[in-house]
């Protein structure tokens, strides 16, 4: 039986690859100091919608919300197998929080079920490495009603309108049966996520949203116009689809800053220094002192 798979990925700043000044002064993250990556569980969260697709058939959409430039997100998971890409973007939805972004992205999920006649199972990641709350998950499924899985780490069984997934959780594993339609997080130990296909890249790499057009038409001027342009992309099914908060029926009141309670009053910065080194004696007696020390400072 064919499921439809939703994806909810997010483009976030490399963390791991800062190049300036992270934050500005009024709490916000300066993205432009940081290079934007693929939400590395997203990729997991992909992967594990792409081998539902791959086994029993069905659709993957794959939506983002961002800035005009997480369309790059899109064109990944574009040459990773998605079928079909997201970008809901709208001024207004900047500035927003948990409560805010996971209310967009369950407006964006219920349209995308609308076009599609309905959805059996929502993926995201389990966090994001910027915003790190694991909240939106979670708050998109109370959001739609749905059932949720959080940790997800494989999905056992699939059949019919019920699921059995593994949870990863720090002492141990679970495994719980849930009926569809459903919301799952997905852990970065859940797969491999499987690298983007030579073939794909080449059949979509000019996949574009109209708001990339103008600079487009400067790296190919043979087009000579926006109109021209699109009408390539759209007889190649190329044309990446863009959606505000309107297109999604979405409260302008509940989104953005408005819609936002939380707000970064300071951003703290916390420098943790290598306190030297220590030997232990390579014998038994060292070893024992050595885990005791893990087991005291919690490293154990
Ligand atoms: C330093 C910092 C601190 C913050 N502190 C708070 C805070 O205390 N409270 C608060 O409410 N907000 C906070 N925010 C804002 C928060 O980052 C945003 O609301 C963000 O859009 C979603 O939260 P998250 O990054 O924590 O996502 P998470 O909840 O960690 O993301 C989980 C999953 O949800 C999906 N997802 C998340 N965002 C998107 C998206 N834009 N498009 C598609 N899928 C998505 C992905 O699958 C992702 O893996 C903070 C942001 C920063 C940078």
């Amino acid at each position: 039986m064919p499921y439809n798979c939703v994806v909810l990925v997010k483009q976030v700043p490399d963390t791991t690859n800062i190049t300036g000044k992270a934050m500005k002064d009024d709490g916000t993250v300066n993205r432009a100091a940081l290079p934007a990556i693929f939400n590395p569980e997203d990729l997991n969260a992909l992967e594990m919608a792409l081998q539902v697709k791959d086994r029993y058939g069905g659709h993957v959409t794959v939506v983002t919300m961002g800035p005009p430039r997480a369309a790059a997100v899109l064109r990944q998971a574009l040459y990773r197998g998605a079928d079909q890409v997201i970008l809901l973007t709208d001024r207004k939805t900047a500035g927003s929080d948990t409560l805010a972004t996971s209310y967009a992205l369950k407006c964006a999920v219920e349209r995308v079920g609308d076009r599609l006649g309905g959805y059996d199972l929502v993926f995201c990641g389990r966090q994001a490495i910027d915003g790190d709350t694991a909240q939106v998950g979670p708050q998109v499924a109370e959001k739609l009603d749905l059932p949720q899985i959080t940790y997800a780490e494989s999905i056992e069984s699939l059949q019919d309108q019920k699921i059995v997934v593994q949870r990863a959780l720090p002492l141990g594993i679970e495994v719980v049966e849930c009926n569809l339609p459903c919301l799952l997080t997905v852990v970065g130990t859940a797969n491999q996520p499987r690298p983007p296909s030579a073939r794909r890249m080449i059949t979509h790499k000019l996949a574009a949203t109209p708001l990339e057009y103008s600079a487009l038409l400067k790296r190919w001027p043979e087009f000579e116009t926006e109109e021209a342009l699109d009408q390539y992309l759209g007889e190649r099914d190329l044309r990446i689809t863009v959606w505000n908060g309107a297109d999604v029926n979405a409260d302008y009141s509940r989104v953005g800053l408005d819609g936002s309670p939380t707000k970064v009053l300071k951003i703290n910065y916390v420098v943790l220094k290598g306190d030297g080194s220590k030997e232990f004696e390579a014998s038994q007696a060292g070893l024992s002192e050595l885990i005791q020390e893990l087991v005291q400072d919690y490293i154990l």
